[in-house]
């Protein structure tokens, strides 16, 4: 009997944490965003990060010292991770990014959980109080840290910016829902390119994931990094304007084009923007994440032509074939 009601108690405070945990995540708005924190999308990059580092790169994250009963549910958790879902890119994987919209949607009812995903959520809600005893309370403060170092800034330049990155990209702003959601996790999504954290972005409608773990060093990177990744929407088809330009320019004048080349100019045009708001604001920020970080090489063939684009006196036509006309010379 005794047995019986400890079992049925344990089960109901389960659920009125899990049930609580699951809908409070809105932390803040502004003109164009939605920023949450979601406490379950955090304990699944966490683990997806371990486990990761432990497959891929034979390393850890971790260096809590469990007691055993804790430790054996770490351990349990984690190979699962390691045995199903590690294979699984957060972004580009299907049941991943499906995983991400159900746990992140406000809608979400741990009463009824799709079948595909039950498995594991079992595991998840089994880890629930490992992850909150150990890790939740570092990893909150580590991303509202970060979270509060930028929100001002945000708000000071997101009009400018959405201003002006809509008109060079000549795309509206997405409307439906009209801001765009902001997931803020402590890990974000690594590959064995980098081994690295970095946000990534799922489509219609735009949804980000924005690390804090990773290099945060350059004041500023963090914004340029949203801006970036929030305007993914308005460059992504061939019927857009920019990479309707450019593939329309390859084709009628038979010019050799880069792999995403549009993807190339969003982060010129993201970088370049953030870095004049970043400078209005007092930031100093001598580079932009472009010159350090990603498609460096094209960086100064961009800054001869395509400049003159965003500064509007050249058409995103005419900087493109210069561009790739002096690109295609040097290969
Ligand atoms: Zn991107």
């Amino acid at each position: 009997m005794k047995k019986i009601f400890l079992l049925l108690f344990s089960v109901v405070v389960l659920s009125t944490s899990v049930s609580a945990q699951s809908k409070v995540d809105l932390i803040d708005t502004t003109n164009y965003y939605s920023f949450h924190l979601n406490y379950w999308l955090n304990m699944h990059h966490f683990l997806w990060t371990e486990a990761f580092l432990n497959v891929k790169a034979d390393s850890s994250i971790v260096t809590v010292e469990f007691p055993s009963i804790d430790r054996s549910k770490f351990d349990s958790t984690l190979n699962y991770y390691k045995e199903v879902l590690v294979g699984k890119d957060l972004r580009y994987n299907d049941y991943m990014s499906g995983f991400k919209d159900w746990i992140t949607d406000p809608n979400t009812s741990f009463e009824a959980i799709p079948a595909e995903f039950a498995e594991q959520m079992d595991i998840l809600i089994n880890f629930d109080p490992v992850y909150q005893k150990y890790f939740w309370l570092d990893h909150r403060a580590e991303v509202m840290a970060v979270f509060n170092e930028n929100i001002d800034l945000i708000r000071k330049t997101e009009n400018e910016f959405v201003d002006r990155i809509t008109l060079l990209t000549r795309h509206y702003w997405q409307f439906d829902p009209p801001r765009v959601r902001v997931d803020l996790s402590y890990f974000g999504k690594s590959t064995t390119r980098t081994f690295g954290n970095n946000p990534y972005t799922t489509p219609f409608p735009t949804h980000v994931v924005m690390n804090v773990a990773g290099e945060n060093e350059v004041p500023g990177n963090w914004l340029e990094l949203l801006y970036h990744e929030s305007a993914h929407g308005l460059i992504l088809g061939n019927s857009y304007f920019v990479a309707g330009t450019i593939k329309d320019l390859g084709e009628a004048e038979n010019l050799k084009l880069p792999r995403n080349l549009e993807h190339v100019y969003l982060f010129y045009f993201t970088g370049y923007i953030a870095k004049e708001l970043l400078e209005k604001q007092g930031v100093k920020y001598p580079q932009m994440y472009m010159e350090r970080e990603v498609y460096t090489q094209y960086y100064p063939l961009l800054e001869k032509y395509l400049k003159s684009y965003i500064k509007r006196k050249s058409t995103l036509s005419k900087a493109t074939r210069n561009f790739l006309k002096e690109l295609n010379k040097g290969q």
